[in-house]
């Protein structure tokens, strides 16, 4: 069996940022289901945040964050990240990302949603494609192995430590063992557990689940972010940029109802504060065909063609709409999960030997609510901290024979797929999860449609291990790879459901109808989920606060 020293599975930016932070001469490996720069990554658009200007600095940054994240974000976390911020984005410079100039020539910053300085750097609406394209490059430079189009199923753990995985390899079929001193999971998000998302059809939560099954907890699971601007029908996202061009959201009288809800930040308010705006502003009748209407006529057509070029692309081909002459029409939709697999703020999990970073972790930087153009920094900063400390942890391992345990089980369990008869197919449960999951666990959260969608997604799991997989063959069967990633949804699910139906409050983006108001005496505190058979047991842990006392 292959032994590699550190194994990274996800090559989006954590992953790359960490495969590039570990010494050279070490043997690190990636592991991607997709060709590297087809990650969720390559789809960011607004931009990363740092404070580089004169005025601005990593503690404003730190506080907005804070706040932003109703306190419920570790401030430890939060400090090392605003504070290495300004120099992760000088070293992506460094490796060739083409940032936004102003007219000085000094990388541009644009104003995002509750910050209180402009510190979103982007390269025009396409940040995240510059990003992973560049640092792609400088893995091709380092002849860095990957291991492309390969699913991980299984984390093989012995002695209650992780030493590699077991994965399938797409192009060929067959299952694998690959051992490695130290894995990093960097599998980004879980997007798709709602029907519709901003997310890729890939982001699927598959190492949340790889290690929520080792026995890893998951945190914070219950916040789930909603976009207050996506495409109509598709989901599609549509950047926060927009606004932060100086875009307005419109009600079906015409009016900039932000006004009523937050008047001094407007349409720049946090998400979950615009996101539920519109909510309202659609339940209450003054929305346009379950929408409001984001217009950015008033930046005239050499701007949006300079700044959103691509938002413009999106809303001709998906919406019909030109936005310089019509206004978009949009609505809050499913976009990144602020939870995730447990780790400090150097990327260890509970489990020796397993790491994880960016939106798959929860280091926690986004507490309930994360601001726009901090995900992409927590990739860069907490990938680059994983890897360095994965590498530094290999000191301490001892060379050992791995099992042939997990693979034969995870061998038994394909086959067992492919043997399956009967005609229930897996994206049949994955849209009956998917409209659970939005109509009881969207914007506004009760009781009772929590409870329905408890019982749904319990159901759904027992169905899932029977789906028929049509294609038995070898070569590419995206059909198996669908059904595996169904029971990654549905663990996903399941933990989402039940951190939010024991939270009694409302944070961010969790809002109960019951339960209205945050409640600090009761509720600052950050959710584990820990699989036991029957479902998901609750543990609770303190935030850490250092130096912005909850306000
Ligand atoms: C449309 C959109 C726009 C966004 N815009 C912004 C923005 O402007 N600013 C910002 O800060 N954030 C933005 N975000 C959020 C941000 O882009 C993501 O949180 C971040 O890019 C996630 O990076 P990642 O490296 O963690 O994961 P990803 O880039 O999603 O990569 C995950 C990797 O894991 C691999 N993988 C997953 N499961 C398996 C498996 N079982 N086996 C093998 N490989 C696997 C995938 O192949 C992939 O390589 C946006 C998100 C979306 C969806």
């Amino acid at each position: 069996m292959k032994v590699h020293d550190i194994l990274i599975v996800g090559a989006g930016l954590a992953g790359m940022r960490a495969a590039l932070a570990a010494p050279s001469h070490l043997d690190v490996a990636l592991l991607s289901k997709v060709h590297p720069v087809r990650s969720h990554s390559v789809a960011a658009q607004g931009g990363i945040n740092a404070a580089l200007g004169e005025n601005d600095s990593w503690e404003a940054h730190a506080f907005d964050t804070t706040k932003g994240g109703l306190y419920l974000g570790d401030q430890d976390a939060i400090e090392a990240m605003c504070r290495e911020a300004p120099g992760d984005i000088l070293d992506l410079e460094r490796m060739g990302v083409i940032f936004s100039r102003d007219e000085q020539g000094r990388i541009a910053q644009r104003p995002f949603g509750g910050a209180g300085f402009p510190r979103t750097c982007y390269a025009a609406d396409r940040t995240g494609h510059a990003i992973l394209h560049a640092m792609y490059e400088q893995l091709l430079k380092r002849q860095a192995f990957v291991y492309e189009e390969w699913y991980v199923t299984s984390l093989i753990v012995e002695e209650g430590v992780c030493r590699g995985v077991v994965a399938w390899d797409l192009l060929k079929g067959g299952l694998h063992a690959i051992g490695a001193k130290a894995v990093i999971l960097a599998t980004g998000g879980s997007g798709r557990v709602f029907l519709t998302s901003t997310n890729a059809v890939i982001n699927t939560g598959d190492g949340m689940a790889l290690a929520y099954r080792a026995g890893a907890p998951l945190e914070d699971m219950e916040f789930v972010q909603f976009h207050p601007t996506t495409l109509k029908d598709t989901g599609i996202l549509i950047t926060e940029g927009a606004r932060g061009e100086g875009g307005y959201l419109l009600n079906t009288l015409g009016d900039r109802f932000m006004k009523a809800y937050a008047p001094e930040q407007m349409e720049l308010a946090t998400r979950s504060t615009v996101s539920l705006a519109i909510g309202q502003e659609i339940t209450e009748g003054r929305g346009v065909d379950g929408c409001v209407l984001l217009d950015l006529r008033h930046l005239g057509r050499a701007r949006i063609l300079e700044r959103l070029p691509q938002i413009r692309e999106l809303a001709i081909e998906f919406a019909g709409v030109d936005p310089i002459e019509s206004p978009i029409p949009v609505r809050p939709g499913a976009h990144y999960q602020m939870g995730g697999v447990r780790t400090t703020q150097w990327g260890e999990t509970e489990m020796p030997g397993l790491y994880a970073a960016g939106e798959c972790a929860c280091v926690s930087v986004h507490g309930a609510n994360r601001l726009g153009g901090n995900s992409l920094l927590e990739t860069i900063v907490f990938g680059r901290r994983a890897g360095g400390r994965a590498a530094d942890y290999l000191r301490e391992v001892a060379p050992r024979a791995i099992s042939d345990a997990a693979l034969r089980s995870d061998e038994a369990r394909v086959k067992r797929l492919l043997a399956n008869k009967g005609t229930e197919r897996a994206w049949q449960i994955r849209d009956e999860l998917g409209k659970t999951m939005a109509f009881n666990l969207g914007l506004f959260r009760t009781q009772k449609s929590m409870t329905e969608a408890f019982e749904k997604v319990r159901e759904l799991s027992e169905r899932a291990p029977h789906v028929f997989v049509q294609d038995r063959g070898k070569v590419f069967n995206t059909d198996l790879i669908q059904a595996l990633e169904l029971q990654c949804l549905l663990e996903v699910a399941e933990t989402i459901v039940a951190g939010a139906l024991a939270r009694e409050e409302s944070r961010g983006s969790h809002y109960r109808s019951e339960f209205p108001r945050r409640d600090d005496a009761n509720w600052l505190k950050h959710t584990l989920a820990y699989r036991t058979p029957v479902g998901p047991s609750l543990r609770y842990a303190p935030v850490t606060i250092t130096r912005f006392p909850p306000k």
